[in-house]
């Protein structure tokens, strides 16, 4: 059974109100249609079960879904609330991101592997799609295309060769947008024209795991909020998992805690960085303002290393916009105001807009820059999606049902034996800020030439 959990009182702005709109407060734009939930988990985590899930994002529902319909009893245990991390946070972007383009990883690691790589991307992408159609969760899951937008002449030439090479190496379709035709695709004198990858798509991601959840407790999975895993150690009878609510016993266990992996799982931990990402919502626009500054309502990034994003709101007329990843702060509210103005900047139209959300969530990279699947110890883990969670968190969340099932595709590009970490890195990400600044510079030095 579900039931609400109260909403947070509005975070109290006075001091400008030419930022932020009465309605302001921090928190998930997407949790006004998709409120958290806690499913009425059990009072102490005791017993055995087949399958004991750290997580419920995507990752580990998706998990949850397809091995309950296996047959197996399972339970998702989560820290927070069932969703509270980043899978009802997201900006709702679907699409086949990777930081490595087909040319460098063909070139390190040759042409077969960077074509197995974004093969198994476009089948996580397309599998979404139709996950989301089989199961009917009604999430605004659309194929809306995206606009690339190139930040100097040298950043589109980079990224017209790059998509050129994906093209020939795997087929994917784009069309090229010059400099003079940008206002076609946004309202903005910034870019220096782009291209648009019409498969892609968005969605509303709190519906889209507010849906996912209610299918899952349809297949009788329980649901543990408020629990965090401690520890994760193997006897004869299982893996015993110790939590803050009690202790179980679970014949298999998997990890899905990407950006939220913690001390509890220490070699993972040492393979991810956690980061955060910002987002923040408009006040309602009439909806011919969202017409005229971004007319055919598809989802928006720049060519930067650390990028902007924008994308209309898929169930009201406001705007989303997200920036400024890897800021070292813990809430978004003290980043709203200059978010707004670098929303302003790029579309002089909204000048005056105000806010009403902002918020954050953490993402995970990896130092190899890939996602990754796989066992440890015979623990089952997904995670490192660096801000791809969305297509993959539902793949990998298949794939990890299918190896404890036994049955269907087990097989996964990103299971590599290596999945790298640094030297004296324990999880703390003190680099991350400056790894930010050496993208600026780095993207600094393309435009320049
Ligand atoms: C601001 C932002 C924008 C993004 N935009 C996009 C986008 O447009 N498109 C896209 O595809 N992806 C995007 N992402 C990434 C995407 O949201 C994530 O990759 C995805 O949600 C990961 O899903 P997950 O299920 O693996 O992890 P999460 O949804 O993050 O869930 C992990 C859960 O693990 C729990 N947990 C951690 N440790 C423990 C423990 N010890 N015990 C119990 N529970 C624990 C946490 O509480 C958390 O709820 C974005 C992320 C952010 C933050």
């Amino acid at each position: 059974m579900l039931h609400m959990v109260s909403e947070v009182p509005p975070k109290k702005i006075t001091v400008d109100s030419d930022v932020f709109a009465p309605d302001f407060r921090e928190e998930p734009y997407w949790w006004s249609a998709a409120p958290l939930s806690a499913a009425a988990g059990p009072q102490t985590v005791s017993g055995k079960v087949d399958v004991a899930i750290v997580g419920g994002g995507i990752t580990g529902l998706v998990a949850a879904l397809h091995l309950a319909r296996g047959g197996a009893d399972v339970i998702v245990l989560d820290s927070q609330e069932i969703g509270e991390g980043a899978a009802r946070r997201n900006a709702g972007f679907v699409g086949r991101t990777l930081k490595r383009s087909v040319s460098w990883l063909a070139a390190k690691h040759g042409t077969e592997h960077a074509v197995r790589v974004y093969r198994e991307l476009d089948e996580a992408l397309a599998g979404l799609g139709s996950f989301i159609e089989r199961e009917k969760i009604d999430c605004h899951f659309k194929v809306c295309g995206r606009f690339i937008a190139a930040n100097s002449k040298a950043h589109f030439d980079a990224l017209i060769a790059e998509l050129d090479d994906t093209r020939r190496e795997v087929g994917f379709e784009y069309s090229v947008v010059e400099k003079h035709q940008v206002h076609t695709e946004l309202a903005s004198d910034r870019y220096h024209g782009g291209a648009v990858i019409p498969d892609l798509g968005s969605l509303h991601p709190g519906l889209y795991h507010a849906g996912l959840a209610r299918k899952v407790l349809d297949e009788g999975v329980r649901f543990a909020p408020s629990t965090k895993v401690l520890s994760i150690d193997s006897n004869r009878v299982g893996k015993v998992v110790k939590t803050s609510r009690g202790d179980l016993v679970a014949s298999h266990v998997i990890v899905a805690t990407n950006g939220y992996t913690s001390r509890a799982f220490d070699w993972l931990m040492r393979r991810v960085i956690p980061f955060r990402g910002f987002i923040v919502a408009t006040e309602i626009l009439p909806a011919t303002m969202i017409d005229r500054v971004m007319p055919r309502r598809r989802t928006y990034l720049d060519t930067k290393m650390n990028i902007d994003f924008l994308r209309p709101a898929p169930d009201s007329s406001r705007i989303l916009f997200g920036g400024m990843t890897g800021t070292n702060s813990p809430q978004a509210t003290p980043l709203a105001e200059q978010l707004r103005d670098r929303l302003v900047q790029i579309l002089p139209d909204l000048d005056g807009v105000r806010l009403s959300r902002a918020w954050t969530g953490q993402c995970a990279g990896t130092f190899d820059f890939m996602p990754h699947i796989g066992v440890k110890e015979g623990v089952h883990f997904a995670l490192g999606y660096n801000f791809a969670g969305l297509p993959l968190g539902t793949h990998f969340g298949e794939k990890l049902a299918a190896r404890i099932l036994q049955k269907g595709d087990q097989t996964s590009v990103f299971d590599v034996e290596r999945f790298p970490t640094m030297p004296l890195y324990n999880g703390s990400p003190w680099f991350v800020p400056l790894a930010m600044r050496y993208f600026d510079w780095h993207d600094g030095r393309i435009a320049r030439g």
